[in-house]
């Protein structure tokens, strides 16, 4: 199974998903979800059960976003602590939140019962630790404040891993599973139910109105709704300005001993690191996350899992980094996701988007929430706590959009003349950078071949220039997340156009 990256997650290790339905001609979908993530997939099934007629439509394959580049513990207590929740949004709010979680693990495990899916599933105790006095003081308004949420928490003495700590604290009710085991089942139970999916399927364009006409690849499909389930939205949108994208890193190890924990255990260091372990077809991981940045923010990405490798190997005895991968999360400037109506559309279009790093647990919340509007048309408590348009748009908004837009220009002309051209002689094969030439800002990177790919620096986002990650090869947009390939291919949303690709030839 592909994924958005070169490196491969122990969730890939499976075959690529096969579809089934047939595309019906000529038909008016209830609702068209866009993204084959967890979001995507949980309220497409949902929706289909209800009796609406879905389409989805994915522009890779299954998994191929965050969904298979995750960790997969699935939380009540938060990334985005409920001290912070509590302050930003009161008590109340902060109560709600756990409560929608707390549903989100049931529907999981309904699921998983209901379709007998296979997906090492595993309901787990989480631990939070505090490593100085400073923790310690945060760590006891967490609890108070998870505690008041509803939260199941104590103090403990111990923890499951072999780290010096302070202070620590248990809470009951967090899970985890195998992400795309899961995911694929779902898709199966929502074709099953009459649900279309397609691969390798972009929505390119989208035509607002009581019908929606959407562009997929070259052809126009329609539908009454439709639900961006693609971690960010495409195009421009306040809400990019709302979400900063972050890149995390995650180890799959094996170790020489059983010193795996049979739990989930986090540390409050800044990035924190978090671990746990996995358990499929009968071979044993330690999940070791951390190492989080802001995208294109980090020049040496794959110095990320060497510190991250040497900081497990400091306590843990490795026998082998089975699997390495990073992938990309979105964070809300307000500590909560934007889950409902998409500012700045019609009525009939849907977003679920900036869930921090518990987008699995979070992207199941979306589904009922989702499911809910577009089924009573109306919305709920949650709809209401979630609302994308809780942002008032700034002011001078659009013309802050138009001159970002307008800021760096294209450059003249597709083909640059090689003699005028540094010879990058001093890149090494597989290296890559940006450079100024001519008045041009190029990302230039050399193969393994010593051939050179040139792109414009620009991202077809908002044109800010784009940053080199080493780890997954990858041109990351270090604004709003947008990823491309070497040859400047869309790899991740919000950018909808893939990247200008420069002919470096001499001209004759
Ligand atoms: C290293 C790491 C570890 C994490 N660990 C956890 C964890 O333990 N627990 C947790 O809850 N969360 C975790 N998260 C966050 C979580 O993985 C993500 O938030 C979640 O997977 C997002 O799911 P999604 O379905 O919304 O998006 P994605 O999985 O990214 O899916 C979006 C899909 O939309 C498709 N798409 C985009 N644009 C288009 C288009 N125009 N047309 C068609 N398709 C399109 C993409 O190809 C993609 O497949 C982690 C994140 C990272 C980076």
């Amino acid at each position: 199974m592909k994924r958005d990256g070169i490196q491969q997650s122990l969730w890939q290790q499976i075959p690529a998903f096969e579809i089934k339905n047939i595309l019906p001609a000529n038909t008016v979908f209830d609702v068209l979800i866009v993204g084959g993530g967890i979001t995507g997939l949980s309220t497409a099934l949902q929706l289909q059960k209800i009796g609406k007629k879905c389409l989805l439509a994915e522009a890779h394959v299954i998994g191929y976003g965050s969904t298979g580049g995750t960790t997969a513990h699935l939380n009540t207590l938060l990334d985005n602590y409920y001290n912070r929740l509590e302050k930003n949004f009161g008590e109340d709010s902060a109560q709600l939140v756990a409560q929608i979680t707390r549903e989100s693990i049931e529907l999981i495990k309904s699921n998983i019962e209901e379709y007998q899916i296979d997906c090492d599933f595993v309901e787990q105790a989480g631990y939070l630790y505090a490593e100085n006095e400073e923790q310690v003081k945060e760590l006891e308004e967490i609890f108070e404040a998870s505690n008041r949420a509803g939260l199941q928490v104590r103090w403990v003495t111990d923890i499951p891993v072999p780290f010096p700590f302070l202070k620590a604290m248990i809470v009951e009710g967090q899970a985890s599973f195998h992400p795309t085991k899961y995911i694929y089942a779902l898709a199966k139970a929502f074709e099953d139910a009459g649900g279309i999916l397609l691969q390798q399927s972009r929505v390119v364009s989208v035509d607002d109105g009581e019908i929606i006409k959407a562009t997929i690849n070259e052809d126009i499909y329609s539908a009454y709704n439709l639900i961006y389930a693609t971690h960010v939205p495409p195009g421009v949108n306040l809400l990019h300005f709302r979400c900063a994208p972050y890149r995390s890193y995650a180890l799959a190890l094996k170790l020489s001993n059983e010193d795996y924990p049979a739990a989930q255990v986090y540390d409050m260091q800044d990035p924190f690191h978090y671990f746990r372990t996995h358990i499929t077809n009968e071979e044993k991981f330690l999940i070791v996350g951390g190492g989080d940045h802001k995208t294109g923010h980090e020049e040496n990405t794959e110095a990320c899992f060497k510190r991250l490798e040497s900081y497990c190997r400091s306590h843990y005895d490795i026998k082998e980094v089975a699997y390495k991968w990073s992938s990309q999360y979105f964070e809300p400037t307000d500590g909560l996701p934007y889950i409902g109506q998409l500012p700045g559309n019609g009525e009939n279009v849907f977003v679920a988007t900036g869930f921090s790093g518990n987008g699995i647990t979070l992207g199941v919340a979306s589904s009922i929430i989702l499911t809910g509007m577009i089924e009573t048309g109306m919305s709920g408590e949650y709809a209401e706590l979630f609302d994308p348009s809780r942002i008032k748009m700034v002011a001078g908004f659009n013309n802050f959009v138009k001159e970002s837009a307008d800021v760096l220009g294209q450059l003249i002309g597709k083909i640059l003349p090689g003699e005028k051209l540094p010879s990058f002689s001093d890149l090494a094969h597989n290296e890559a950078r940006v450079v100024k030439h001519d008045g041009h800002t190029l990302a230039i990177y050399k193969d393994n071949n010593g051939e050179l790919h040139a792109l414009n620096a620009a991202c077809t986002h908002i044109k800010c220039n784009v940053a080199w990650n080493n780890a997954e090869q990858s041109w990351d947009c270090p604004c709003h997340g947008s990823r491309f390939s070497i040859d400047g291919e869309v790899l991740t949303a919000p950018a909808r156009k893939d990247m200008e690709v420069i002919d470096l030839r001499k001209e004759s």
